[in-house]
């Protein structure tokens, strides 16, 4: 039997190589785990959701403040935001999250932590900084990168992405995002909120393009009502420097229009981080998208798995520690385990957010399903109300059984109330238990409850139930008729 350094080898310190490398080493695996980066915890941490997060979070502050008489306060006139204080708070929160994502953290739970780009040398074999470590598996975990578009002139500009974004000394007076996703509608809105003047620039008709268009166009509709420029529809032709920025020319219903800014920010997608691994060496199959895996998540090489955004499918976190889960059974417990994202549930954290589990209309359509839906709206939820969070509503999709396929949330803490479907869906209630369930009144969690009983009040308010229990209890019906 070959003799290996490690059990096994982990490439890549963010949520999914993090997940592997704990569970792992606590269940008695030896675990390497190699980061290419001077600090462990991946793009969520240093560059993804925590960064973005802290700043969506200054920017929604700052709007409030600005619109305190929408809330009965004075009116306040506030200085322009120096953005450095915001960026310092975002390092700070990083820095604070950072110590469970440590060297010393992941060494006392046994696991050795070691710092290069890696590389495959042969199936077993992996080189780094000049030394090579061999292990009996190996889990691919370097995630993902932003791609820079295929447009003339963006090689030519100086543009950023996510990576730089968090760390500016100064808000941008104007930016074109290009790129209406989460990451773009996100960061739109934010620096939006702060102060800069923002425009987003879609080559899709709506704003995040996998979400149902009744969904992102009230997404749309709160950002054109905070003045950000949505130019949808838009087929990018060139970016140029001109003096003091950049301009973009695009075609949109046959005519040409220039658009100018600061600033340009790409947020157009994702590509997997597989150039640096010579998996050929190591005959691992992938593609643009991604490594292919199978559904236990073994690659073409079955002792080589893979998790996370390097797959190309999920690219969220929690997806990445759940596939991290899920290679942990079949390569340290053996078992058979596969992926299932029946129910994963994602979010986009604009105002409103906007939440999805399951299937939405247009998952629907493509997979040929016959389905129904129940709608209920902010509005008519008292704590929205008190909120001043109105716009959104919670969307349920029904196969022919009034089994839910999927549940949409656009709206005020959107991403908290998917967290009761995701509970309720895996646990297989049935919509009886979330509509008989007692919810905390006044809470937007009521608005679950509300769609749950849309589906059954028809049945139990009906004249069958009236006719029956009337003629069981002799019942005299109605005792007031509107004219
Ligand atoms: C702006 C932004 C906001 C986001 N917001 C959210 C959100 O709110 N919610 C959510 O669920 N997801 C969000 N995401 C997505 C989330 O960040 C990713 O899905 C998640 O980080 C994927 O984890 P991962 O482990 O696959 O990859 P990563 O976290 O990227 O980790 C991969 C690691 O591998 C390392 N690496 C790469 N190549 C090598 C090599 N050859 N050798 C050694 N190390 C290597 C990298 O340095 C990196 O540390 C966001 C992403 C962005 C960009």
């Amino acid at each position: 039997m070959a003799n290996y350094d490690y059990d096994i080898g982990v490439i890549g310190g963010g949520a999914a190589g993090l997940t592997v490398a704990a569970g792992a080493s606590q269940l008695g695996v030896k675990t390497l785990l190699i980061e290419k980066e001077p600090k462990l915890g991946g793009d969520c941490l240093h560059y993804g959701c925590v960064p973005s997060k802290a700043l969506i979070k200054s920017a929604s502050v700052y709007h409030k403040m600005r619109h305190a008489e929408d809330y009965g306060l004075p009116k306040v006139n506030l200085p322009p935001v120096d953005f450095k204080q915001v960026t310092d708070r975002i390092q700070s929160i990083i820095d604070t999250i950072q110590v469970h994502d440590s060297e010393e953290r992941f060494c006392s739970l046994g696991v050795k932590v070691e710092y290069g780009e890696a590389s495959f040398v042969d199936d077993h074999v992996v080189e780094f900084n000049g030394k090579r470590v061999s292990a009996k598996f190996w889990v691919l975990a370097t995630g993902s990168e932003a791609v820079g578009l295929p447009i003339p002139g963006l090689d030519k500009i100086d543009y950023w992405t996510n990576k730089d974004i968090f760390t500016l000394e100064e808000l941008p007076s104007s930016l074109i995002v290009v790129g209406g996703g989460p990451i773009g509608c996100e960061m739109a809105q934010s620096f939006a909120r702060l102060g800069s003047d923002v425009r987003i620039l879609q080559r899709n008709c709506q704003v995040l393009a996998a979400e149902d268009e009744d969904m992102a166009e009230i997404v749309q509709d709160a950002f054109k009502g905070e003045g950000i420029g949505l130019d949808l529809c838009a087929d990018t032709k060139e970016i140029r420097a001109v003096d003091g920025g950049y301009e973009v020319e695009y075609e949109c219903e046959g005519s040409t229009r220039i658009i100018k800014a600061d600033k340009i920010l790409v947020a157009a997608g994702r590509a997997p981080s597989i150039g640096s691994l010579k998996l050929e060496n190591a005959g691992v199959e992938y593609d643009l998208r991604g490594v292919n895996v199978d559904n236990r998540l073994r690659t073409s090489q079955k002792h080589i798995f893979a998790a996370g955004d390097i797959t190309g499918k999920y690219q969220f976190t929690h997806a990445a520690g759940y596939e991290g889960g899920i290679v942990i059974s079949n390569a340290v417990f053996r078992l058979p385990r596969k992926v299932d994202y029946t129910w994963l549930p994602w979010c986009t954290y604009t105002e409103p957010e906007l939440a999805s589990v399951g299937m939405n209309e247009k998952a629907a359509k493509k997979a040929e399903i016959e389905y129904t839906i129940y709608e209920e709206k902010f509005v008519d939820n008292d704590r929205a109300q008190a909120e001043g969070a109105t716009a959104g509503k919670i969307k349920l999709v029904l196969d022919k059984k009034e089994k839910p396929l999927g549940v949409q949330i656009v709206g005020h803490h959107a991403g908290e109330l998917a967290a009761e479907w995701v509970a309720a869906l895996n646990a297989k209630a049935g919509l009886s238990t979330l509509a008989s369930a007692m919810h905390p009144y006044p809470t937007v969690s009521e608005i679950n409850k509300r769609v749950a009983s849309k589906v059954l009040s028809p049945k139990l308010f009906s004249d069958k139930v009236r006719k029956t229990l009337g003629f069981i209890f002799d019942y005299k019906g109605r005792a007031c008729t509107l004219d």
